[in-house]
């Protein structure tokens, strides 16, 4: 079986009500091709107001959590949490979490590993930073992030979606051509392979995060390695309808 397109929408700390209302009727509208799965990722605040107006059929996501089930942890939220509220899905480890707020490898997989554990759905981003392209750093710095989440995972591969998210793609205005997209897609699933299963490695979906809109989904999407997008910026806009089916 084929992997199942997936597209995020990642609003960040954007929105008020009445803009994620608006989001909300849009996606409604749509029309949403029926065999891409969507989620979005939501600020934290509303969460529980956007799952109460929002279809069955598109996820909610977190963008963040921390790694135990409750306790004195001030402003964080737990995994536990977003489920009780009805999300199931959390994206961790995205790039402005790593450089804004210093999460390391280490942090993202006990984040990971607590979210799956509590049966959360989870986008685990990765990414290598302009500088580290520049040096021909990119695959050693997306496998030693991807390492860092494998024990963490264990067998829980099949909720796990990895977006691959070049750093100086994200929110620039400067995607990676879909070449270097899928490059780097093609030899992750193959380090995969390598060090996890060849079944892991043929089943996970590998998003796209970087810029991404209307205008270049398409092409992406053409790429065989790239099955789906994680959308900042574009997906606060209708356009983000026509991402999700751009494989259409
Ligand atoms: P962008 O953000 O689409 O605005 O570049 C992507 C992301 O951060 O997930």
């Amino acid at each position: 079986m084929g992997r199942k397109f997936v597209v995020g929408g990642n609003w960040k700390m954007n929105g008020d009500k009445n803009q994620v209302t608006d989001i909300v009727e849009t996606l409604k509208k749509g029309p949403l091709d029926p065999y891409v799965e969507v989620v979005v990722g939501v600020p934290a605040i509303y969460l529980s107001y956007v799952k109460s107006i929002i279809p069955d059929s598109i996820g909610v996501a977190a963008q963040n959590c921390w790694k135990v089930p409750k306790g004195a942890f001030t402003g964080e939220i737990s995994p536990a949490m977003i489920k009780d509220v009805g999300a199931n899905w959390v994206i961790l480890g995205h790039s402005e979490r790593r450089t804004i707020f210093g999460e390391k490898d280490e942090l993202v997989a006990e984040k990971v590993a607590h979210a799956l554990e509590q049966g959360l759905k989870v986008i685990a981003c990765i990414g290598e930073t302009l500088e580290e392209r520049e040096g021909g750093k990119t695959e050693e710095v997306v496998f030693r992030q991807t390492k860092a989440l494998v024990p963490a995972i264990g067998n829980n591969w099949a909720n796990v979606v990895i977006a691959y998210e070049p750093v100086w793609a994200i929110g620039t205005g400067k995607t990676a051509s879909p070449q270097q997209a899928q490059d780097v897609h093609a030899s992750l699933r193959n380090w995969l392979s390598t060090n996890v299963s060849p079944d892991v490695a043929n089943s996970v979906r590998i998003q796209y995060g970087g810029s991404v809109t209307a205008a270049n989904a398409k092409e992406l999407a053409a790429c065989p390695d790239i099955d789906g997008f994680l959308v900042g910026g574009a997906s606060l806009k209708p356009e983000f309808v026509s991402i999700v089916n751009a494989t259409q």
